[in-house]
C-alpha cells in the first residue's frame, strides 16, 4: 500500500483525509496530545484495521473523537451533569470522558465494553476531518502497540509507512502525552489515566475523584480492570528503565556510580553537565514541565534501541501535567524507582 502524506496546511487536506475515513481507510491524525491512528468508529471493518496495524489486543478499547461537545448525546446515554461540566470547561482539549455507550456503537470499538470513551481534540484540522467525514473517528495512539507514542508525523511514518492509507502532518504535538481519562459511569468519578488535564483541575469541576489503582501501580495480567488497556505494558523502550529520584546532586552521584558503558541517562536540560561522559539525553526543562511532556515520547523512541542496556531516568515531581509524565515514565520503567537520597 502507498501511504499518502498530507500537510495540514494543504487546502485539500481535510476533505481528502475525510474521504479516506468515509471509505473505510486508516488515517493518522495530529492532535494536541499525540498522533492517532484514525478510522470510522462506527464500522467494524474499519476499526478492525486499526487493531491489525497496531498489533493491539482486541479487548483494549478505542477512544471516539468527536467534532464538538454537542455530539456527546449522539453516542452516549445516561449522561451525568459532570460530563457536561467537564466538556464545557476542557473541550476541545486533552480529556476523554467514559460514559454508557449507545447500542449501535460496535463492541469492537469499545473493546467489548458497554461504555464509550469520548474526546473532542484541540486541533483544528482534525476536528475538520471528523466533521467532514460525518462519523466519530476511533483513534488510539498511532504507535505500534507497546511502543512509545507518536508525537510527530515522522514517528508515524517510521511505524506505519506502507501500512496505512494516509498521514496528516500537523507538526509536533503540543501536549505530547495522551489524554486524561475520567470514568463517569460509576457512583464516583474515577481517574483512569492522567494526561494534559491534571487531577486537581478535574476535582475542581467534579468535586470528587477516585484515582484508579492502575495509575499508581503495576496491574497483574489476570486482574480484572475497568479499562483493559491499563494492564498492558506501555510506552516502553527495549532497554530496562529505572527512575532515579532525589536531589539533582544525589541522583547524579547514584547514576554515575552505577553507570556502565552502553547505558544511557534520560535527564532534564538543566542536568546535562552533571552527566558528561554518560551519554545523557535531555527531554526538556525541569523548570517548564510542558517541555518535558512534549519531549518525553520522542526521547523514549530515541532510547528504543536494543544496544542500550539500562536507561537511568529523571522524573519531574508535582501535579498537573507532571503527574502524567510521572505515570508514563513509571510505566516505561515497569514501576522500578530508586530513591538516591536513601541509596547513598
Ligand atoms: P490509546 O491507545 O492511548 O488511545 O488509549 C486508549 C485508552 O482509552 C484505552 O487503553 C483505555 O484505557 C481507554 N478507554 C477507551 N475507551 C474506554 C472505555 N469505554 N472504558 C474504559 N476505558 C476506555
Ligand atoms: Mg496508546
Amino acid at each position: 500500500m502507498k501511504t499518502l502524506f498530507l500537510s495540514a496546511a494543504d487546502p485539500i487536506c481535510a476533505e481528502t483525509a475525510a474521504n479516506i475515513i468515509k471509505s473505510g481507510g486508516l488515517v493518522a491524525i495530529p492532535t494536541e496530545t499525540v498522533y492517532g491512528l484514525g478510522a470510522n468508529g462506527l464500522s467494524e471493518e474499519a476499526v478492525k484495521k486499526i487493531f491489525e496495524a497496531k498489533g493491539r489486543p482486541q479487548d483494549n478499547p478505542l477512544i471516539l473523537h468527536i467534532a464538538g461537545p454537542e455530539q456527546i448525546e449522539e453516542f452516549a446515554h445516561h449522561i451525568p451533569q459532570g460530563a457536561y461540566d467537564l466538556a464545557e470547561r476542557f473541550w476541545p482539549g486533552p480529556l476523554t470522558i467514559i460514559l454508557p455507550a449507545k447500542d449501535f456503537i460496535p463492541r469492537r470499538t469499545t473493546g467489548g465494553l458497554n461504555t464509550v470513551g469520548l474526546r473532542c481534540p484541540d486541533c483544528d484540522i482534525t476536528r475538520e476531518i471528523i466533521r467532514l467525514s460525518g462519523v466519530p473517528v476511533a483513534a488510539p495512539s498511532a504507535n505500534i502497540s507497546g511502543k512509545p507514542s507518536t508525537t510527530t508525523a515522522q514517528h508515524v511514518r517510521h511505524d506505519h509507512e506502507g501500512r496505512i492509507d494516509c498521514i496528516v502532518d500537523g507538526g509536533p504535538c503540543r501536549v505530547g502525552v495522551e489524554s486524561t481519562i475520567v470514568d463517569l459511569t460509576e457512583r464516583r468519578p474515577r481517574l483512569l489515566r492522567p494526561g494534559g488535564i491534571g487531577p486537581e483541575e478535574l476535582l475542581e469541576v467534579l468535586g470528587d475523584l477516585v484515582v484508579d489503582k492502575a495509575v499508581t501501580a503495576q496491574i497483574d495480567k489476570d486482574e480484572v480492570v475497568k479499562a483493559p488497556g491499563m494492564k498492558y505494558r506501555h510506552y516502553a523502550p527495549q532497554s530496562e528503565v529505572v527512575i532515579v529520584g532525589g536531589s539533582r546532586e544525589k541522583a547524579a552521584a547514584y547514576i554515575r556510580s552505577h553507570f556502565e558503558p552502553g547505558d544511557r541517562v534520560l535527564c532534564f536540560e538543566e542536568e546535562l553537565s552533571l552527566y558528561e561522559g554518560c551519554n545523557p539525553l535531555s527531554y526538556g526543562l525541569e523548570a517548564d514541565v510542558n517541555t518535558l511532556s512534549a519531549g518525553l515520547f520522542a526521547a523514549l523512541r530515541e532510547l528504543d534501541d536494543p544496544s542500550i542496556h539500562q536507561v537511568y531516568a529523571r522524573c519531574p515531581v508535582g501535579g498537573g501535567v507532571a503527574y502524567a509524565v510521572q505515570n508514563r515514565l513509571k510505566k516505561a520503567a515497569a514501576f522500578h524507582v530508586v530513591d538516591a537520597e536513601e541509596e547513598l
